[in-house]
């Protein structure tokens, strides 16, 4: 078993190990209950006995006290027995035999439901009696072969029937066999009783540890899956099933109140073995001998009440905020895309801009939380225009998160509202949204790589739509947005400085760190800007066109490249030498105002985009 675990940090793991060694200390004082002795084998049991193991559903374990001392699981057994019942012959055919209906009587009760024909339960030894004879082909020896299998499974490593206890058990069983004659006489058992009760008594003989049992109490927690192998020992909805009958049937007639108090799906048995277990996120087990009169582990019961109580992890609690699901939201007016534009064309995005909405959602999206994503969404969408949703910081979604917003598309394309899905990723994968949106009717939903490309392609269209298509190409160097406003005899000048460059795709024509020796006009195609993170990625912080110029800092200061320039098509510049172009402007004044009024513009116009930005953001 895993001692440490890479994805929680052994710090994780040793802050709850010293919770679960301080709670040990503090309840090896309880010395109330008494040693189960009619297993004579049970008897031999040191009293003062006391392990608690938990078991993350990564397979993050801590454990402490006697941890790993290997004892008999006794009725432990039933609930995961019953799984494998449910798993083999399925639901139907199992409740046939035996019932989900608490009894409130002991558990060696010789009560049975009459009217249905079959033991109440499958926590009470009648029922765990019949799903045994369920599970038994009247061979003993396979008998034992499969159910050994499946404790080993459960546990991730194999473990081993305790034979003296099973003789002990098998030699003054009475009265659970006479629960099984009874049985059969009425038909709710077929086959050779001894060979069930034989069955029966191997299953509670059954050697583990608080580890072992944590673990089995993780896979149910798990859906089924053992945390440490990955094994799948149940389909989710039998490890569903198994805790509901455990949270209802576990603790003997002392369930109500426990479910009352507790909270948590449990199971103990009279070897002084607990289990219990938190969806979805551990399982936990409890080993202590001396039983209360119920027969529950006294300090078993005491140490699940205050891991309860200390972690408010009662099953009924509110667990989850679904308001935290907005992550934030705004428009492309305020968080326009990297593209650098002429003046004409950011002051209509900054007019029309709101016509794109981008919800960032975050968190897990479950009913709660989806329905109000999808509620928000829809209010947005009676604005029409455009919605981004973004998943890119949203954790799981579950079958109702993905029933809810698979419905989006449509709902929204009804009202005039273009939805994109942004930021899906591999986590989201199970849920079966991706395909769902895939399936929606072609021009309800598009999914474009990422929020920024949502904005951009929404920029494009919206000037596409109020104005003739630009010229893909800078005819002249007059219409180069540095040079605007300068006199036809320093364009002639600028002309002879010029040098016509050609860059392939794709091509890098500035890298980060180059010494700054040329000032560059885009003649045609596309130049990507990146910024380079402190961890060496690359990010794409502006994108050039025809007629807009870059590296343009080198008129500025004498410092290295900040960013890399990148060909994103076929690209072609004008480039002027810095030192030359810096003496030109030297020598003519009029040329130099306009070309530093022109940068100062749109200097001035980046900043108030990157300050609109940083507000939206926030
Ligand atoms: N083998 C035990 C019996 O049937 C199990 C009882 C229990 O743990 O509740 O008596």
């Amino acid at each position: 078993m895993p001692e440490t675990d890479a994805a929680t940090g052994p710090g994780a793991r040793h802050l709850l190990q010293d919770y679960l060694e301080r709670l040990c200390s503090e309840l090896r004082g309880l010395s109330a209950g008494e040693v189960a002795t009619y297993i004579p084998e049970l008897g031999r049991a040191d009293p003062e006995g006391f392990g608690i193991a938990l078991a993350m559903v990564d397979g993050t374990l801590a454990a402490a006290g006697d941890a790993a001392e290997e004892v008999t699981i006794q009725s432990v057994s039933k609930p995961f027995m019953y799984g494998a019942a449910l798993e083999a012959l399925g639901r139907e055919a199992v409740m046939a035999r035996v019932g989900v209906e608490p009894t409130g009587e002991r558990f060696n009760a010789i009560l049975l439901d009459e009217e249905n024909n079959r033991p109440f339960n499958p926590m009470v030894n009648a029922g765990a009696i019949a799903v045994s004879a369920l599970l038994s082909d009247g061979s003993p020896a396979e008998d034992e072969l499969r159910m050994q299998g499946l404790f080993s499974d459960l546990a991730g490593r194999p473990l081993e029937i305790d034979l003296t206890v099973f003789g002990s058990e098998k030699e003054t069983g009475h009265r659970n066999r006479a629960i099984a004659w009874l049985m059969l006489n009425s038909g709710m058992i077929e086959g050779d009783p001894d060979a069930v009760l034989d069955l029966y008594f191997k299953q509670c003989s059954v050697l583990a540890d608080c580890r072992d049992l944590a673990v089995m109490a993780a896979t149910l927690a798990n859906g089924g899956a053992n945390p440490l192998t990955g094994r799948q020992v149940y389909s989710a909805p039998v490890a569903q099933d198994i805790l509901s009958v455990m949270a209802t049937c576990g603790m003997y007639d002392y369930a109500g109140q426990w479910i009352f108090d507790v909270g948590l799906p449990a199971k103990s048995g009279v070897s002084g073995m607990l289990c219990a277990v938190v969806p979805g996120q551990f399982g936990l087990a409890v080993w202590s001998p001396r039983l209360d009169a119920v027969g529950n582990s006294v300090r078993g019961i005491e140490a699940c009440r205050r891991i309860a109580a200390d972690f408010g992890l009662h099953a009924f609690a509110p667990h989850l905020d679904p308001g935290a699901v907005i992550r934030r939201e705004y428009s492309s007016a305020e968080v326009a895309s990297c593209r650098e534009r002429p003046q004409a064309d950011c002051a209509l995005l900054e007019r029309e801009g709101a016509a794109l909405r981008v919800i960032e959602l975050q968190g897990p999206l479950y009913f709660a939380s989806a329905e109000k994503a999808v509620r928000r969404a829809g209010a947005l969408a009676e604005r029409g225009g455009t919605l981004v949703l973004d998943f890119h910081h949203a954790g799981s979604i579950d079958r109702a998160a993905a029933a809810l917003l698979g419905q989006l598309p449509a709902a929204l394309a009804g009202r005039g509202c273009q939805l994109c899905v942004t930021g899906l990723g591999p986590r989201h994968e199970s849920s079966g949204l991706a395909r769902q949106l895939e399936e929606a009717p072609a021009g309800h939903v598009t999914r474009p790589a990422g929020i920024a490309e949502a904005i951009e392609a929404h920029e494009e269209a919206l000037i596409a739509r109020a104005q003739p298509p630009r010229e893909a190409r800078l005819a002249r160097l007059s219409g180069a947005a540095l040079f605007a406003g300068a006199a036809p005899a320093d364009l002639a000048a600028l002309e002879r400085m010029a040098v016509r460059l050609s860059f392939a795709p794709g091509e890098r024509i500035i890298a980060r760190g180059d010494t700054a020796r040329a000032v560059f006009v885009l003649a045609a195609g596309q130049v990507d800007i990146s910024a380079v993170a402190p961890d060496g990625t690359a990010r794409r912080v502006s994108a050039v066109g025809p007629g807009q110029s870059f590296g343009e800092m080198a008129l500025l200061e004498d410092a290295p490249r900040a960013s890399h320039a990148d060909a994103a098509g076929a690209a072609e510049c004008y480039a002027f030498p810095a030192a030359a172009l810096r003496e030109l402007l030297a020598a003519r004044p009029a040329l130099a105002a306009a070309v530093y009024a022109n940068l100062s513009r749109s200097l001035a116009a980046r900043l108030r985009q990157a300050n609109r930005q940083i507000i939206a953001l926030d």
